[in-house]
Formats: C-alpha cells, structure tokens, sequence
C-alpha cells in the first residue's frame, strides 16, 4: 500500500478476541468511537478480529454494521506477541484496504500497531482522546502533521503529563489510530437481532522465528490491582498524613488501614496515594500495604478518570493535582486550612481530621447498606 493510492474511504476496526470469546470493554469503547466516525464520514467500516475466539466476537458485534468481516485465527494468536500481532495486523489492514484503522489503545496493540503502520508506509497516532470529524481546522491548537490534511478527520491527545491537548491530522494512508480506554461510552449493542456475519479467514503463515517469545505466565501484583478500579464513580485518595503522628503524637497506621479498606469496601471507590506515600515502602518506614506505586495520582503518576474525587491527608501539591485533571467533582479533607486544595484546586476542602471524618462516613454507609448485603 503507498501513500500514492488515493484515499478511499474505509475504516478498519481492529480487535483482538479475549481468550473466553467476550468483547472487552476498551473494545466497546472503540466500536462506539469508530461508528460515530463511520457515519460522519459515510465510510464503509471493515472489522478485522485476531485470535481464535474472533468469531464469537464477529456474533457480538454483528449488529454494528459492518459491511466486511476478517480474521486471523488460531491459538498462535492468542498470546499477547509482537510478532504475530503484528504480522496478523499487517494481513489484516492490508486485506481490507483501508485507509483508516482505528484500535483500542491496549497494551498489546499499542505495542504491535506502531511497527505495523512503519511496514505499511503509513502513520500511527497512540492515547488518542477523541475522533473528531469535520472539526474547525483552523482552531488553537490544530496541527496538520505530514502535509496536506485529509479533510474532515482530526485526532486529539494530549501532551506534557496531559497538559497541552492537540488536534492533529495527517496525510499518510494507513492512518492508524489507537483510542484511549475511558474516554467513550462502551457500545450497547444493536436492537435487532442481527444473525452472525460471515467471517473470512486469512491465512497468516506462523514461522518458528515468529513464535520465539512464549508465554510462560503471567505474574499479577500481589496487592492493588484489586483496588484500583478505572469504571468507579469516585476516586479516593490517600496522602503520606495517614502515616504520620497525629494529635496524640502517636502514629496510627492500623486504624488508618482498617478506615481506608472499609471505605473501599463501602463505596467500592478506586483508590489512589500520593507519591510521598507509595515512595514510604522503598525507603523502609511503616507503610500502608495495599499502596503500590501502581496507585499514584499525579505528575509521575496516572491521570485516572473519575467523575468525583475526594483526597485525604495529602498536601495537594501541583505535581499530585496534575494529576486530577479529569475528576470532574474534587473534594479534600485536610488538617491545614493553607493545604495546595485551598488555593482553588478543590471544590470544597474539609479543613478537619481526616480519620475523624471517615470513621464517620464509614458508620453512615454502613448504615445505608442493605441488610442482606454481605459484610
Ligand atoms: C518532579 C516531581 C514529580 C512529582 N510527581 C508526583 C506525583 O506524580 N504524584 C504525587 O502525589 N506527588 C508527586 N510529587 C511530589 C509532590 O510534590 C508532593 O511532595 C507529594 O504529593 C506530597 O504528598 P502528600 O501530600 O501525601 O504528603 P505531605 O506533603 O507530607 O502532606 C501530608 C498532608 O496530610 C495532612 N494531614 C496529616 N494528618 C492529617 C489528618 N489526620 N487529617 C487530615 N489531614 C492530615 C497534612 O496537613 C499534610 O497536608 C512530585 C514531585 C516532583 C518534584
């Protein structure tokens, strides 16, 4: 495919199948970006499956509308490898034709599409935020990449730690755009009853140098992941305070524990530390177990998407607020009525003792529980 070709107008929606044939939610999300585009653009959209459960994904999906269906299949690849991702990848966009390929932005395809976009001559644009089409090309902050800007399709992201957001275009064919999970609603499905569409299989030759990289297992966190909870209405943050001395000059790292994980447990809130808080365990001092650097908000940290936010025992420094860039609604507790929440960065600071306000909010929502709800 060279850059020569004129451009036509087709999209390829490009998923990988989970082991247990299920359409997982970045999936979703993405199916719901590219139909929005699809029908703006009145494009044909073409969707290409990798993995040997592609077809129960073509059955979900088989109501958005898709005028062709192909796949990769085999066990070969089903494992998350560079190799075979990409090269099932490369069969696929260059079978459909297409020269706009939008994917999740998932690990496997963040690290396959890349490589795939360099062997096709065309471009790829990483944690894009949104697809737009028929923007104001001339708005702040517009960059037409590569020349000439294909009319009408524009991708946003962000820079700098989420700082600066640009909206880009570019000329080069394929242009393959990998979207961010959590910036669209995942796809609810068709109303009709749509029978399965019919899938053509390509033939993707695995040579052993393909398959050099085996799995051999996969090796969780011990302690986080659980609690960290990305479709969660609120996020909670805990700050290096739950660590310190307190009134009494003593510290309280058991109580803070058991305040924290009940919240959690009650609200089913993700949570959140402070940098200060999750470097404690590096540097040997009494810290809160459940608290990896997987948790940290901010600067050099994660920027999660959360409507509500609510921060206790933390500063609320720049480089931690950095972070809150997407919670809508910020609320903080804090002992220091000069804490960096004061000075706007929340919508209403608690200026009071956090351990105080959250045994308090833990009894009136375990009030609030339904009885027959397990403890
Ligand atoms: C380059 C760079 C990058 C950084 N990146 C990040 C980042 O990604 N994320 C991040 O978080 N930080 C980051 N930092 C560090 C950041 O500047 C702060 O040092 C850090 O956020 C402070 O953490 P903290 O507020 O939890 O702790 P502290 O500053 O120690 O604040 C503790 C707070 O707890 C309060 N407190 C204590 N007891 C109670 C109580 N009982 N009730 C209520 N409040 C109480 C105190 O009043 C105090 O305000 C970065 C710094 C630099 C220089």
């Amino acid at each position: 495919m060279s850059n020569d070709q004129p451009m036509d107008q087709t999209l390829l929606l490009l998923l990988h199948a989970q082991p247990d044939g299920t359409v997982d939610r970045p999936s979703l999300e993405t199916v719901t970006a590219t139909l929005a585009v699809r029908d703006r653009l009145r494009a044909s959209l073409h969707v290409g499956l990798v993995g040997s459960r592609a077809r129960d994904v073509a059955a979900a999906l088989a109501a958005c509308g898709a005028s062709r269906w192909l796949a990769v299949e085999g066990e070969a690849f089903d494992a998350a490898r560079y190799a075979t991702d990409a090269a099932a990848a490369e069969a696929l966009v260059r079978a459909s034709g297409a020269s706009v390929v939008v994917a999740p932005h998932t690990s496997r395809w963040a690290r396959a599409l890349p490589g795939v976009a360099c062997r096709l001559g065309g471009r790829v644009d990483t944690h894009v935020t949104r697809v737009v089409v028929g923007g104001d090309t001339a708005r702040r902050g517009h960059h037409d990449v590569g020349g000439p800007s294909a009319p009408g399709l524009q991708v946003a992201r962000w820079y700098y730690r989420q700082r600066i957001e640009a909206v880009l275009t570019r000329a080069e064919r394929p242009w393959i755009i990998l979207v961010d999970p959590g910036c669209h609603a995942p796809w609810p499905g068709g109303t009709a009853a749509v029978s399965a569409p019919e899938v053509h299989a390509l033939a993707v030759e695995v040579p052993p140098h393909l398959q050099r990289t085996r799995i051999v297992g996969i090796e969780a966190p011990t302690s986080g992941s659980s609690t960290i909870r990305p479709d969660a209405d609120l996020l909670f943050v805990a700050g290096a305070g739950w660590t310190k001395k307190q009134a009494d000059g003593q510290v309280h790292l058991a109580e803070a524990e058991q305040i924290i994980l009940e919240f959690l447990e009650l609200s089913q809130a993700s949570l959140g530390g402070s940098k200060s808080l999750v470097d404690l365990s590096g540097e040997g001092q009494a810290v809160l177990p459940f608290l990896t650097h997987l948790h940290q908000v901010g600067q050099t940290g994660s920027t999660p998407r959360h409507r509500k936010g609510l921060s206790t025992c933390c500063h609320g420094e720049e480089p931690h607020v950095v972070g809150w860039r997407f919670i809508t609604e910020r609320r903080a507790i804090n002992l220091d009525p000069g804490c960096g929440w004061a000075r706007g960065k929340a919508d209403v600071l608690y200026v009071a003792d956090a351990f105080e306000v959250m045994r308090r909010l833990n009894e009136h929502l375990r009030r609030r529980r339904p009885a027959s709800t397990p403890a």
